[in-house]
Formats: C-alpha cells, sequence, structure tokens
C-alpha cells in the first residue's frame, strides 16, 4: 500500500536490525485517517471472506483493527494480555512469546465474544515470528470458529513468521513487506 509505504519511510524508525518504531502514526500517536485507509484496504482485500468479527491483540492492533471492523460493519473483539477483574473465567487462552517485551503472555478472549462456527478476520500491526497471530488463530480455532485469514499491517518479511504461517495454510494479506532494514540504510521493501 503505497500510501503506508511512504509513510514508513518518511516517519519510521529502525531500531537495531529487527524492529521498527512506527509510534508517530501507527503505536503511539495514532493517524486515524491512515489507519482507515489500511482498514478500507482490510476490506477490499477480505470482503469477500464474510468475516463475523474481526480479532486483534491489545494494544497497539486495536486502532487499525477497530477501522477495520468498521469498513466490515462487524465487532471488533481484542485478546488481552492480562486478566482483569472483570474478565469472565469462561476464556479461550494461547501462549505468545511477545517480540518486543520479550516475553511470554498467556492471551486471552472471553468465550462470549468468539462462537462456534463465526467466520473471524486477524488483524495485526506487526508480523515477526508469527508468535501474536498464531496465538489468534489458535483461539479461534479451539472456539470451532474459522481464521478466514490475517491482514497485518507491516510484515518483516525477512523474519520467519510469515512464511511459517502461509505453509500452515492461514492467507496473510500485508499492506506493507519489508525486505531487510538497517538503522544506515533505513527500510527496504519487498
Ligand atoms: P510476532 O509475534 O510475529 O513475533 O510479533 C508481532 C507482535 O510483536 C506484534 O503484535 C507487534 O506488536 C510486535 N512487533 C513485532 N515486531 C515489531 C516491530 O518491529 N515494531 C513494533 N512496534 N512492534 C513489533
Amino acid at each position: 500500500m503505497r500510501l503506508l509505504e511512504d509513510r514508513i519511510r518518511k516517519d519510521g524508525v529502525v531500531k537495531g536490525n529487527d524492529i521498527l518504531k512506527g509510534d508517530s502514526f501507527l503505536n503511539h500517536q495514532i493517524d486515524q485517517l491512515l489507519a482507515d485507509e489500511m482498514g478500507k484496504e482490510f476490506f477490499r482485500l477480505f470482503g469477500d471472506e464474510n468475516a463475523d468479527k474481526i480479532l486483534t491483540i491489545e494494544a497497539s492492533g486495536i486502532a487499525v483493527a477497530v477501522m477495520t471492523a468498521k469498513h466490515f460493519g462487524k465487532p471488533l473483539v481484542f485478546a488481552k494480555k492480562s486478566r482483569t477483574a472483570n474478565l469472565s473465567d469462561e476464556v479461550w487462552t494461547a501462549k505468545a512469546f511477545s517480540f518486543t517485551h520479550k516475553t511470554e503472555n498467556t492471551v486471552m478472549v472471553s468465550k462470549q465474544y468468539l462462537r462456534e462456527g463465526e467466520r473471524v478476520l486477524l488483524v495485526d500491526d506487526f508480523l515477526a515470528n508469527g508468535c501474536a497471530l498464531r496465538a489468534l488463530r489458535d483461539i479461534v480455532v479451539q472456539a470451532g470458529a474459522i481464521p478466514v485469514g490475517a491482514g497485518v499491517v507491516i510484515e518483516k518479511a525477512f523474519q520467519p513468521g510469515g512464511d511459517e504461517l502461509r505453509k500452515e495454510g492461514l492467507r496473510i494479506e500485508s499492506l506493507a513487506r519489508i525486505s531487510a532494514m538497517s538503522e544506515e540504510k533505513g527500510v527496504e521493501f519487498c
């Protein structure tokens, strides 16, 4: 997606060789017009999948996922990373190693919000090793629902998650795919 690639070139900040910070438009401050365009693009790509729900993981996937849900006219559900007092005991869970925090989280979705037979589109901001998307897909499968695909904002294609999950049969559409990056040279797209 040209608009997104231009924004990454302009405002993305590379840390080391494998972290891209999009804090000014995606991960801390949100450009809602860009997020809306990305939601529209996910609807163009996946609209014929007749998703009943959009599923993401807190926190940084939520903004794009809510815009995606708006274009589908369907609810957004986000998986939680910590158990809060008001979260029901009836939850689906999966383990996910956090790429950015380097910790293992148990991610949870209330059984109330994911039902057998529902068609679910996964959405996330980044795809690196695939742990976050794999946890979301596993939760959908546990619920007896159907993962119809995954919309990713930025795929770091030099990391293995995308290839592995595609081989496992998940349809993934990424709005920007990065083939390489470094602090010296910046970002190169596939
Ligand atoms: P994975 O689970 O695929 O290894 O990593 C994806 C998750 O880690 C995403 O939910 C995202 O929040 C975070 N993440 C992975 N790589 C990056 C990155 O380069 N920049 C930022 N801001 N987040 C990342």
